[in-house]
């Protein structure tokens, strides 16, 4: 395990409500880190409409999941963030009064004062393949994510689907794989049209080998495959050894480890107080899609409110000694300054 890392506060989730928080938060002098189990920031609006228009953002008539992401990230630039992706937030222990104690499952630790929940609908996790007994490989030689590419250096591996993930993760990991096949169930891919015209060219210079059909029956001992038979679409099964087997079907959000908090839910999402937006636990926060509250809208534009009360009292926890004056970004030269523009 790595050495812990001390922040002011940690936020959970790096959607467009937690990455605001950091801008309400650097305003105020508290530094963050965050953690995303995604390997990309921007929460639901780059992982589920990267493309499409967004448009109720106040003084911005339209702009597109991905553009506000953009967007997000170079106001929040002046306070350097630091970003910890493919990471689940699994444990919080409460170590101080307050002062927590957060766990991923990549290993990492971290200490803060504050942690603001802004895990939107809660964790996306990789869609499981209808595939007979996966399920003892899974996380051995089943894996729906590539944490460390350099893990399936000189393995054989078999890359199963047809979108972005399946195409990039074909293209990156084919140059240090020992041979690697990619399986789709037709031969018409959902992925960029570059990433389909790469992949293909592999193919046809013998590089690699792509099967249309479907994974029909899985070969191994003790959670390690040892051969995959595919069900081609002409009728004609195959049979390829592989050391490793990564599935890309697709995310779905699910609320995860957020239940094992200790934190008071309703219907999976954290009760909290409307002035400070705080839940039952002193310190931890709960911001954007994940909280509940009477006359609660699902809208980026209220998750962007609740950071900006929510930063007035994590203050009082990280500078408990410093007053907090209320300043204008127009007017503040101290705000000014800390933005870089004064
Ligand atoms: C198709 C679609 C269209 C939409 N259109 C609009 C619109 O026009 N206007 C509007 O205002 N809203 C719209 N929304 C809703 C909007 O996207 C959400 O309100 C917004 O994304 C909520 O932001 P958030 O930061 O709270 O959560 P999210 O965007 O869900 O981000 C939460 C992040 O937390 C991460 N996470 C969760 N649990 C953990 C954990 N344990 N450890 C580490 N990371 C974790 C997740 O991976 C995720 O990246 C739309 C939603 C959808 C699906």
């Amino acid at each position: 395990m790595s050495e812990t890392i001390k922040t002011d506060v940690l936020i959970i989730g790096a959607g467009p409500v937690g990455l605001f928080a950091v801008f309400e938060l650097g305003l105020l002098d508290i530094k963050t880190h965050l953690v995303d189990i995604l390997d990309k920031v921007g929460g639901q609006c780059a992982e589920l409409y990267p493309e499409k228009p967004i448009y109720d953002i106040p003084g911005i008539p339209y702009i597109t999941g991905h553009g506000l992401t953009d967007a997000l990230m170079e106001q929040i630039k002046p306070f350097k963030p630091e970003f910890h992706l493919n990471e689940m937030v699994t444990k919080i222990e409460n170590v101080g009064d307050p002062l927590y104690h957060l766990t991923t499952d990549g290993g990492k630790t971290f200490e803060c004062k504050v942690v603001v929940i802004a895990a939107g609908g809660g964790s996306f996790q990789p869609k499981r393949p209808p595939i007979n007994g996966i399920e003892p490989y899974e996380n051995k030689s089943v894996h729906y994510a590539v944490r460390k590419m350099d893990a399936f250096r000189d393995k054989r591996l078999l890359i199963v689907g047809g979108g972005d993930s399946a195409l990039d993760w074909t293209l990156n990991l084919q140059p240090i794989a020992k041979r690697l096949t990619l399986v789709h169930r037709r031969d018409d891919f959902r992925g960029a049209p570059d990433s389909v015209n790469k992949m293909r060219a592999l193919v046809a210079a013998g590089g690699m080998d792509l099967k249309i059909g479907q994974v029909s029956e899985l070969e191994g001992a003790d959670g390690q495959l040892s051969a995959v038979n595919i069900k081609g679409n002409d009728g004609a099964p195959a049979r390829v050894e592989v050391d490793a087997m990564l599935p890309f079907f697709g995310l779905t959000m699910k609320l995860g480890p957020v239940a094992n908090w200790g934190l008071a839910m309703d219907d999976e999402l954290i009760q909290v107080d409307v002035s400070t937006f705080e839940s039952n636990l002193p310190g931890i926060f709960a911001v954007g899609d994940i909280n509940t509250y009477p006359g609660k809208l699902k809208l980026i534009l209220s998750g962007f409110h609740e950071v900006a009360l929510m930063a007035q009292k994590a203050h009082h926890y990280v500078h408990p000694e410093k007053k907090l004056v209320f300043q204008y970004t127009t007017s503040s030269t101290s705000l000014q300054k800390k933005l870089g523009v004064a």
